[in-house]
C-alpha cells in the first residue's frame, strides 16, 4: 500500500533517532535488567587461587597410587600452614585452597582415612578435581561487555569477579497518554457508550519490562486543549512520550495536530503492519514521540514492535529487537498483500518442536482473546498463504 512504511524502516529511522541517555552508577543489588554502558573488568582472576573441585586430599599425583600421612586439614577460607611435602597428603574441603606442592586432589569418595593415614588405592591425574587460578577469568578481562542487559547469570558473573556496582545509562522516562472521551477507569461504573481504559497499563507493562520508568499520565478526552496541555506536559517531562489513540484518520484524531503544533517533527505516520496500521513517529530535540493506535491489540503490537526497541536503545542495549524466535506453524496461513501481520498464536510443543497455532478472535479490539496468546506470529505481507509445518518467525509474548 502506498505512503506505508515497512516495519524495517519505521525500526530503523526509530532507531536512528536514538540518543543514548547520560551514564549513573547502579549498585549491583538493582542492577537486574538494566544495560551496561562500558565493560565491566575482573578485579580478580577467578578463582582467586588454586581451589579444590571435591571435598577430599591434596596430593601429589606422582605419590600416588600410595598410602600417604595426612599431614594438616584445609578448610574452606583458609589456607595450609605450610607447603604440602612430599609424599604427604592434606585432607580438603570442596572450595578449599590447594596448598604449594600439591597439584591434584583425590576425592573423598576414592581414598580411605584411617589413624591418620589415606590410602589412595588407583593413580591421580595431575591437575585432577583443582580449579586453576584464573580459569573462569583472569583479573582486568572483560565479564561482560557494554550494551549487554543484565540478567541473574550476569548479575552472578559481576559479583563473583569483585564488580560492586556497574555503570549504566539511566532508565528512560516514559510518559504514557491515553486519548478518547470514551474512557473510564476500571472499576467505575460505565455509562452507555463508554468502556473501560486498557492502553496506559498494557504500555506501562510493556516497556517497564525493558527498563522504563513510566508515569501513567490522565486520560485526555477529544479535545484540541486539553490534548495540548497533556502532550505538552509529556513532551516536558519524558524521554519518550506514547500516546494512544487518536491518531487515525477521524475528526476526533487531534493527536497529529497538536504535536505538530507543539515542535514535535513528524517522522513516519502508518506502518504496513496489522494490527497498528495508524502509528506514528516524530521528534521534539531529542526526545521520541509514539502515537500508538487505540485498540488494545494494536497498542501491544506497536509497543512490542517499535517502543520497546526503541526504550532498550535508548539505554545502549546493542540488541535492542524485537527478540523473534522460529517455530512451525500448525495451519496455513493465508498473506495479506499489503502489510505485514501479525497472528495471535499458542505454542504448543510437540515431538518435532514447537508449533504455533493462531487463535481465533483476531480483531484488534479483542484484547481479552490475546491475552490467551503468547506468541505473535509474523506473516510477511504477499501472495497465497504460509503452508503449515513450514518455518515462521514470531515474537513471544510473557
Ligand atoms: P482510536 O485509535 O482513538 O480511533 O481508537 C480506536 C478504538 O480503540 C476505539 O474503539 C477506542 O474506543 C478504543 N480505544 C482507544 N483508546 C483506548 C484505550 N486507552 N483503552 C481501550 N480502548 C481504547
Ligand atoms: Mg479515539
Amino acid at each position: 500500500m502506498s505512503g506505508l512504511t515497512t516495519i524495517e524502516d519505521a525500526l530503523g529511522s526509530i532507531l536512528a533517532h536514538v540518543e543514548v541517555l547520560p551514564e549513573e552508577s547502579v549498585p549491583l543489588a538493582v542492577a537486574h535488567g538494566r544495560v551496561l554502558a562500558r565493560p565491566a573488568r575482573a578485579a580478580v582472576d577467578l578463582p582467586p587461587f588454586p581451589s579444590s573441585a571435591m571435598d577430599g586430599f591434596a596430593v601429589r599425583a606422582g605419590d600416588t597410587p600410595g598410602t600417604l600421612p595426612v599431614a594438616f586439614r584445609i578448610s574452606a577460607g583458609r589456607v595450609a600452614p605450610e607447603p604440602l611435602s612430599p609424599g604427604t597428603a592434606a585432607a580438603i574441603a570442596t572450595g578449599g585452597a590447594v596448598p604449594e606442592g600439591a597439584d591434584s586432589v583425590v576425592p573423598v569418595e576414592l581414598a580411605r582415612e584411617v589413624d591418620g593415614r589415606v590410602e589412595v588405592p588407583e593413580p591421580v591425574e595431575p591437575g585432577a578435581h583443582v580449579r586453576g587460578r584464573g580459569g573462569d577469568v583472569e583479573e582486568g578481562a572483560v565479564v561482560v561487555d557494554r550494551g549487554v542487559r543484565l540478567g541473574a547469570a550476569q548479575i552472578g558473573a559481576l559479583a563473583a569477579a569483585g564488580i560492586p556496582g556497574v555503570l549504566c545509562a539511566r532508565r528512560p522516562r516514559i510518559a504514557v497518554l491515553a486519548t478518547g472521551s470514551e474512557l473510564r477507569p476500571p472499576g467505575t461504573r460505565l455509562e452507555p457508550g463508554q468502556i473501560y481504559e486498557s492502553n496506559r497499563s498494557l504500555i506501562a507493562a510493556a516497556l517497564s519490562s525493558a527498563g522504563a520508568e513510566v508515569d501513567l499520565l490522565p486520560v485526555v478526552a477529544d479535545d484540541e486543549a486539553a490534548h495540548r496541555e497533556a502532550i505538552g506536559h509529556g513532551l516536558a517531562s519524558a524521554d519518550v512520550l506514547v500516546t494512544s489513540g487518536g491518531v487515525s484518520v477521524g475528526p476526533h484524531d487531534l493527536v497529529r495536530g497538536v504535536e505538530d503544533e507543539l515542535g514535535v517533527e513528524e517522522v513516519f505516520w502508518g506502518v504496513a503492519v496489522k494490527p497498528g496500521k495508524p502509528v506514528s513517529f516524530g521528534v521534539r530535540g531529542s526526545t521520541l514521540v509514539f502515537g500508538l493506535p487505540g485498540n488494545p491489540v494494536s497498542s501491544l503490537v506497536g509497543s512490542l514492535l517499535f517502543v520497546r526497541p526503541a526504550v532498550l536503545a535508548l539505554q545502549g542495549a546493542s540488541e535492542p529487537g524485537p527478540a523473534y524466535q522460529f517455530a512451525r506453524l500448525a495451519q496455513p496461513l493465508r498473506r495479506n498483500p499489503n502489510r505485514d501481520e501479525f497472528v495471535r498464536s499458542r505454542r504448543r510443543l510437540e515431538d518435532a518442536g514447537i508449533a504455533l497455532e493462531p487463535i481465533s478472535g483476531q480483531d484488534s479490539h479483542m484484547i481479552v482473546r490475546a491475552a490467551s496468546a503468547d506468541a505473535l506470529v509474523h506473516v510477511p505481507r504477499g501472495t497465497g498463504e504460509i503452508a503449515a509445518g513450514e518455518t515462521v518467525r514470531y515474537l513471544a509474548l510473557e
